[in-house]
């Protein structure tokens, strides 16, 4: 049992796959993710449990798979995820709860991410029923961000009794589920009704609405009637490397290009009305998953040579194992310990190619990783027609801005304690925001606990009043 090796995930064929926008992995059959199921050894002291963020029950869930019955493998975990089906698809689980799974150590660990997977599709297949909310609303809440931390923050504020209205700035709620994470890797139906489900939760999402200019915080408390506030507005301000030539046409953010394909549908142009221009060959800079997504979704444009040009080397790639492997086998190309120069343009003020540096590796900076060292004379010149800058990502500051008695770091984020509460009372933050560009289950992690902090919270003011 011990040896046995985790099931394979059905996929399209990388050839097929390169060619279309559909969902890579095709999920587990429910033969598969039975037999799955049953390397579990359901260890009393769960170490599994221990690795997730939202501390979902994992032998629980798993032990109803084994016993056929998926429904309620589902509500286990809806206990305490709100977005099982999207985290099932994009949690780096090799560095979560997988890793600390006891069959890691001498094999491979069950696949937590896939069952999850399998039981989330399930239940949204089956329309299960919501869970049960309280008939009298405890009081007005309301979540600025529409992506992972304010919709966990929403979901389980509405269980518990709250009246939850989420603002969001973009025309769809989601954040980076929406319109970073490209739909062959989380289809944008998935998320759709995901979302669906916490409307049926009794909560209230207002898009179009931008805290800091369409209302400000403090009208939502003096104006609006709200008690309590959560900011999860992300990192959704791009990073650029401030090298000559980011100015040329054909140089994108991955922010800029994943939402012009994702969100504005680019990849149907002309049908959709937004175009991109790639060309032929293109450079991504960074190697994390932003970088893997803008990598994959320029071959799927057409791209002939999709390159991603990363200063370390394979050992440091942040993405997930999956999302590098799949781009390998997509043919993605890898210039490893390379960093980009400068990036040069034609006459008419366009890309024509990238200047790159090679790198060595030298002692440790103050991140734990080896640091990267230019090889003087190694310069070589990239012929590539766009250049895709996935770099990192910092906070929007238009809330930080607008709301007098927030306190933000010095990168300008907000800055919370662990339960979410800020300097201004009232208010609580979390996700991206807060802990600077991160991963969806830490932001749902975020929105669990300031959940709790503002029950407590308001439920202390009203003691007070009472
Ligand atoms: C391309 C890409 C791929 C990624 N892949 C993965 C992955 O595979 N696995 C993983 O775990 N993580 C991944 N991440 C990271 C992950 O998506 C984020 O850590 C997570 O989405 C953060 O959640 P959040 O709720 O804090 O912020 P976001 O998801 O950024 O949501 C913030 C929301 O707030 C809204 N907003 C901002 N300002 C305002 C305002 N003033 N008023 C109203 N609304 C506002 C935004 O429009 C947005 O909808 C990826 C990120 C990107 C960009
Ligand atoms: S650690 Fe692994 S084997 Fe043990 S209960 Fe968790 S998933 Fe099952």
């Amino acid at each position: 049992m011990l040896m046995s090796l985790r099931h394979k995930m059905p996929e399209q064929t990388p050839d097929e796959r390169r060619k279309n926008f559909k969902e890579v992995t095709l999920g587990y059959t429910a033969d598969i993710a039975k037999a799955e199921a049953d390397r579990c050894l359901q260890c009393k002291t769960a170490p599994c449990r221990q690795g997730c963020p939202v501390e979902v029950n994992i032998p629980a869930f798993i032990k109803h798979l084994r016993e056929d019955r998926p429904d309620q493998a589902v509500a286990e975990i809806k206990q305490k995820n709100n977005l099982p089906a999207v985290c099932g698809r994009v949690c780096p689980q090799e560095h979560q709860c997988e890793k600390l799974c006891v069959l890691a150590k001498k094999g491979q660990p069950v696949a937590i991410g896939r069952l999850e997977r399998f039981a989330a599709d399930y239940g949204l297949s089956c329309d299960c029923e919501p869970r049960e909310v309280g008939a009298e609303p405890l009081g007005k809440v309301a979540i600025i961000g529409a992506g992972p931390a304010g919709l966990t923050a929403a979901g389980d504020l509405a269980c518990l009794g709250y009246d939850v209205t989420v603002f969001e700035a973009l025309h769809e709620p989601g954040g980076v589920l929406m319109y970073g994470i490209p739909e062959f890797r989380l289809p944008k139906s998935i998320v759709r009704k995901e979302i669906d489900g916490l409307k049926q939760l009794g909560v209230t999402i207002e898009v179009n609405a931008i805290a800091g200019k369409t209302f400000t915080i403090d009208e939502l408390f003096e104006e609006e009637g709200f008690e309590a506030v959560f900011i999860g507005t992300g990192a959704g301000l791009p990073h650029f490397m401030d090298i000559p030539g980011e100015n040329l046409n054909g140089v994108y953010s991955a922010n800029e290009f994943l939402t012009r394909v994702n969100l504005m549908k680019a990849y149907q142009f002309p049908q959709s009305g937004t175009p991109v221009h790639i060309g032929k060959n293109v450079a991504v800079v960074g190697a994390g998953n932003v970088a893997m997504d803008s990598a994959r979704t320029a071959l799927r444009l057409g791209a002939e040579n999709v390159y991603i040009v990363y200063r370390r080397s394979e050992a440091e790639i942040p993405a997930r194992a999956e999302e590098l492997e799949h781009a390998k086998e997509e043919g993605v190309q890898f210039h490893l310990l390379t960093a980009p120069v400068r990036i040069m343009g034609s006459e008419k003020g366009w890309v024509s190619g990238l200047e790159c540096i090679r790198m060595e590796l030298g002692e440790p900076d103050k991140s734990g990783r080896r640091r990267p060292i230019p090889v003087e004379g190694s310069e070589y010149t990239l012929d590539v027609d766009a250049v895709v800058m996935a770099i990192g990502q910092g906070p929007n500051p238009l809330v930080q801005h607008t709301t007098p008695g927030l306190e933000v770091n010095k990168n300008g984020n907000i800055i919370a304690n662990e339960a979410g509460f800020t300097s201004k009372e009232g208010v609580f933050a979390g996700g991206d925001i807060v802990t600077g560009a991160a991963t969806v289950i830490l932001a749902m992690g975020a929105g669990k606990k300031a959940a709790v902090a503002i029950h407590q919270f308001l439920q202390e003011k009203h003691a007070v009043k009472e």
